[in-house]
């Protein structure tokens, strides 16, 4: 029997030149990855439900008899259709009909419709259901299976996707489609036959249990979840392995830039700092490029790193990029490294996206000229820039870029031969054990020691109805020298409408604090006006600044001790963390209020208790983890980790140390699986599959 891996779709019956390129387009060009095409979820439609058992809420298939058909004028024009089955009467409401679609469904018309059972003005209604007539037909079967729902493009619906995968289906078997991981593995982790997992996962018996499915908690998925993360693993290994087999330029241990920058720094770098700082030094002067990945809690002192590793690139003559994620971070970065390096005779270039006709022209050309530090953000990985001698690229809070972007630079960087090295930086944006699965690729140095003299920052909870309190508090704080900020949360995913109460808000405050300078940032601000603001407050001239969540990452404001949060119950604990992490900075007792909405739920409660009870972003990660529990799903934009096919690096966490074992036996003792894996999983996502 062929392989499928093998098997073009234009063997498919029905699969003509056009429907073959469509196909393309989602990633499906052989039969194996139309088996790998997996359903996003169900519809019951084995069963037909009595009207009178029907839940509100209930995806169902119901037939019955049409009792009567009228077009309602209300606030929106709509036809409602009253259906009846012996056990009960519902109604199906349609806002866009045609004439003959209503003539269609006169009063003693049969009909099956499937659709969800809502409760609407009239009792259970169905608003525009799917349904067909049954009058004058033989009596129609429902279906045998569970009905899948693919992930689909334009063009290509859920019948022609259930018709392919029904004829994949046909010819899958062990032989057509090898199962890569060797039966010895498969017992020791408890996994079940492939073609049994691809077979169930198309096609659910009526028997299969609908929310197990929707969770993620079926053997099915887990045997396909521990390939596809396994396969990750193996990608990771050798993107490693092909890394390290290039040269890098040997940078030796510099000792004048160094003893300059320290003795301008006007502190101490901590035992943590000098020892990360060590195994940087020592990476870069091996012939082969770093990539190391220094995680340290926010406020641990990262950027005297970074600026430590810059400096030993610099003194041998080579060129240093940062990178940040945002445009306040670089901004900041800019300033401390001009601050730093001018002194020691060094000039520092910058780069943003919104940089543009001359000033981004001349950017372009001090870089390409060799300005031996340059900042900036993604912009940087643009192919119209060209750095000159790029030795060493800093990445700064890595979570927001992926793999992908990580690999883009790579390749930005090589000079004739020579690869540059890599830094990269983050607050523990998540648990060790993700972390290790989603770096895989990297070596890691920990930052485990706050700079001295920090008091841990003390969290309390108000509900809002004591917001006038916390006003004042603003208010007293602000009269004793200090800063604060007050931070908006995001409202309904809208950047817009957040930006909108962030404004209203300045105003609200600006009212009730006459007499303090209040500011105001927030992401639809021009560039130039943000780092206007920025840099007012950073100077004290304004005392409290009015934020979104733009200033979560890296913001650096020592004076500032006070923080509000509005609304932190609509954020991750990963990101109250990064926000909160911008007070605590310098000496002064600091505090953060989450002024909340009641009621909390009882996770709710729990999350913002972790808050309050720690500052540790380990322990918060961990924690948060924890009460999440598997099928929560975390945003990318939380974790800007990689997206997976079956597999959530949150719900199946537990599968990790195992993949990580079965990893190392694969490529030990049965390297040839390695790339069939790779080629089955990540054709279409070499991402992380080549350099
Ligand atoms: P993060 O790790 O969050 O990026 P930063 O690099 O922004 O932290 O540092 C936070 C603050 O701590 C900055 O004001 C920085 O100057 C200061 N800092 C860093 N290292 C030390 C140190 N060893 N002693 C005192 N202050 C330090
Ligand atoms: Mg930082």
């Amino acid at each position: 029997m062929t392989e499928l891996a093998a098997v073009s779709v234009t063997a498919l019956k029905g699969v003509g030149a056009a429907l073959a390129e469509k196909l393309a387009r989602v990633g499906l060009e052989t039969l194996q990855d139309v088996l790998f095409h997996l359903p996003l979820r169900y519809q019951d439609r084995t069963r037909i439900i009595p009207i009178g058992a029907l839940r509100p809420g209930q995806d169902a298939v119901i037939e019955g008899v049409v009792a009567g058909a009228d077009v309602l004028m209300g606030k929106r024009r709509s036809l409602l259709v009253r259906l009846q089955d012996g056990s009960g009467t519902l109604s199906l409401r349609f806002y866009h009909f045609s004439q003959a679609q209503k003539d269609g469904l006169k009063r003693g018309t049969q009909l099956r419709c499937y659709g969800e059972a809502r409760p609407g003005a009239s009792g259970l209604e169905i608003y525009h259901p799917e349904y067909r007539s049954l009058n004058g037909h033989e009596p129609i079967p429902v279906e045998q299976t569970l009905t899948p729902i693919y992930p689909t493009t334009e063009g290509l619906t859920q019948q022609r996707l259930r018709q392919l995968s029904e004829q994949a289906l046909a010819r899958l078997g062990p032989h057509s489609l090898p199962d890569w991981l060797p039966a010895e593995l498969a017992r020791d982790y408890q996994l079940g036959p492939l073609d049994e997992a691809i077979r169930y996962l198309h096609r659910p018996p009526a028997d299969a249990n609908l929310e197990e499915l929707a969770e993620g908690r079926h053997w099915a998925q887990h045997r396909l979840a521990f390939e596809e993360l396994l396969t990750h693993q193996l990608s990771l290994q050798r993107l490693r392995e092909s890394l390290r087999a290039q040269e890098a330029p040997q940078l030796p241990k510099a000792r004048r830039l160094p003893t300059q920058f320290l003795a301008n720094l006007g502190f101490q770098p901590t035992g943590a700092q000098q020892r990360v700082g060590a195994e940087i030094a020592y990476d870069l002067s091996q012939p082969e490029p770093m990539l190391r990945l220094v995680q340290g809690d926010v406020g641990a002192g990262k950027t005297v790193v970074a600026a430590l590793a810059a400096l030993q690139a610099l003194e041998a003559g080579y060129q240093v990029a940062l990178m940040a994620p945002t445009e306040i971070l670089a901004e900041q970065h800019f300033i401390n490294f001009q601050r730093w390096l001018t002194p020691l005779g060094l000039d520092v270039a910058w780069l943003a996206g919104k940089l543009k006709g001359k000033a981004r022209a001349s950017a372009l050309e001090q870089i390409a000229n060799g300005t031996p530090m340059v900042v900036g953000t993604h912009a940087l990985f643009q192919d119209e820039v060209q750095f000159k001698r790029l030795a060493l690229v800093v990445i700064d809070e890595q979570h927001r870029f992926g793999v992908q972007q990580r690999l883009a630079l790579r390749k930005k960087g090589v000079e004739g031969r020579l690869c540059p090295h890599q830094l990269i930086m983050t607050a523990t944006p998540i648990p060790r054990t993700l972390a290790m699965s989603a770096y895989a690729d990297l070596d890691t140095s920990i930052l485990d020691e706050l700079p001295p003299g920090r008091t841990p920052v003390n969290t309390v909870l108000v509900a809002d109805s004591r917001r006038f309190e916390v006003i004042e508090r603003v208010r007293s704080a602000c009269h004793e020298g200090r800063q604060a900020y007050w931070v908006c949360t995001l409202i309904e995913e809208s950047e817009e409408l957040t930006c909108q109460a962030a404004e209203t808000t300045f105003e609200d405050l600006s009212a009730a604090l006459g007499g303090l300078h209040v500011g105001l940032i927030h992401g639809r601000m021009k560039p130039a006006e943000k780092a206007a603001v920025m840099a007012q407050f950073k100077k004290g001239q304004l005392q409290l600044l009015v934020a979104t969540t733009v200033i979560e990452v890296g913001v650096d404001v020592p004076n500032a001790s006070l923080m509000i949060i509005e609304n932190p119950e609509r954020l991750g604990l990963a990101q109250l963390h990064q926000l909160r992490g911008r007070v605590g900075r310098g000496s002064a007792a600091s505090h953060c209020v989450l002024l909340y909405h009641p009621p909390l739920s009882q996770l709710g409660r729990e999350r913002l208790g972790i808050m309050r009870e720690t500052c540790d972003g380990f322990l918060i990660a961990e924690k948060d983890l924890e009460l999440r529990g598997p099928g929560e799903m975390l945003g990318t934009r939380q974790t800007g980790l990689l997206q997976f096919k079956v597999a959530d690096l949150m719900r199946d966490a537990d599968l990790l140390p195992a993949v990580r074992d079965a990893a190392q036996a694969l490529l030990a003792r049965w390297p040839q699986h390695v790339s069939p894996l790779l080629e089955r999983w990540l054709r279409h996502g070499q991402q992380y599959g080549q350099v």
